[in-house]
């Protein structure tokens, strides 16, 4: 078997990582150059997007800000799983919210707003305090406005405005505005879907953000209930799209109610600790899908987290003296902020885990982890 995978990040890295003992082949496109790469040895090229398709007997995504040309060109060859509409969905959140509705699934009451006269009209319908999102090309909390208090409408429609008419992506940018969901906590989980409609789900987890971007996530196999709302969340959405592969969710806590902040159309970083926490990781379990093999079980083996290195390129090489403790590189030059790699604890059951945890914590600089001391002493 042969796979393109259209982006040549950390996540199609950890694709063919996983692919290799299955004998499946990947290749990646990279956007930025127009050129298909080795995911391992990004140096290595293999010609354009034509090849890479001509190459391939399925093509897949790791991300989801990927020009619906190139989509369009994918799905004409019939290899792209999932379809570009699931992949289009994940990368506009109105498409993301009408499909939430269509699939009767719970999420943040909303409106899609691009003209002051929607965004007076959302103003009289919901409640403060609210928050606005770019409804394309939106991530790890850029492109949001928080509005709090009505004097601050006329500044942020002002700023709201301009983006919306500076943007010059082909579909229309606007925003969704929501209201703010009072959470306990943010969750979220991966699940997989295969050709005939068969699903499996991962474990919850439990997602701690720094700054806008996930620091740490957990995943203990508790919260049963939940886990029962948020597979049936994951079935509805999956099966509403005719989804192949991999497909996140994440979720808003509050009480013993989920619901849905957003989805995203692949492996996902909050999944990263299946690869030593899971029967199947994450990445295998895709490649499987999109390759037509079968699916592997996702059942816990040993509760597990995982801890996001960002912006620096070194860790003290001590913390793999601790048990069960693996570093995953990605193999990419340093930058502020930038996803460098990840660390994955476990443990035999969640004391052992989180003992693990605490010792692996106190040995990274707190000022390449902030925050991650705070929340994880916290943990019981
Ligand atoms: P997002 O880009 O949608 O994941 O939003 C980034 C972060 O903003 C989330 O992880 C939440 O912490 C927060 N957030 C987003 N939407 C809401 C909402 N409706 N209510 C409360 N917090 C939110």
């Amino acid at each position: 078997m042969k796979v393109l995978v259209l982006g040549a990040g950390q996540l199609a890295r950890m694709m063919a990582l996983a692919s290799k003992p299955l004998n499946i082949e990947v290749r990646a496109y990279d956007v930025g150059s127009d050129q298909v790469v080795d995911p391992l040895s990004p140096s290595v090229t293999f010609g354009d997007l034509d090849a890479g398709i001509a190459f391939a007997d399925s093509i897949t995504a790791e991300f989801e800000h990927i020009s619906h040309e190139v989509l369009d060109r994918c799905e004409d060859s019939g290899k792209l799983f999932p379809s570009s509409q699931s992949i289009k969905t994940g990368g506009d959140r109105r498409l993301e919210k009408s499909l939430l509705e269509q699939a009767n699934v719970k999420n943040a009451t909303h409106h899609v707003v691009a003209t002051k006269a929607e965004f007076d009209n959302a103003l009289k319908h919901l409640k403060l305090p609210l928050i606005l999102k770019s409804a394309l090309a939106g991530y790890d909390g850029k492109g949001q406005w928080r509005l709090k208090d009505i004097s601050q409408a006329d500044a942020i429609w002002k700023e709201v405005d301009t983006f919306i008419k500076e943007d010059t992506s082909a579909q229309q940018q606007a925003v969704v505005i929501e209201q703010m969901v009072p959470f306990d906590r943010e969750v979220s989980m991966v699940g997989v879907r295969d050709k005939n409609g068969e699903t499996k789900s991962y474990p919850l987890t439990e997602n701690h953000h720094t700054n806008g971007v996930l620091s740490v996530s957990l995943a203990t196999g508790a919260h049963a209930n939940l886990q029962a709302q948020a597979s049936e969340a994951f079935d509805k959405i999956a099966n509403a799209l005719d989804y192949v592969g991999v497909l996140a969710i994440e979720f808003f806590q509050v009480g013993e109610s989920l619901l849905v902040n957003e989805i995203a159309p692949r492996v996902h970083n909050s999944g990263h600790w299946t690869q030593q926490g899971a029967d199947t990781c994450q990445f295998e379990n895709h490649m499987r899908a999109v390759s037509q093999l079968p699916l592997g079980s996702t059942a816990l083996v040993r509760p597990t987290a995982m801890i996001n290195v960002l912006g620096t390129d070194s860790v003290p090489n001590s913390i793999l003296s601790i048990p069960s403790v693996t570093m995953h590189w990605y193999g990419k030059s340093k930058r502020a902020g930038r996803k460098m790699g990840h660390i994955n604890v476990s443990g035999s059951d969640r004391v052992e885990l989180l003992q693990r945890l605490q010792q692996v914590v106190s040995l990274l600089p707190e000022n390449d982890f902030p925050e991650v001391n705070d929340y994880v002493s916290q943990l019981k």
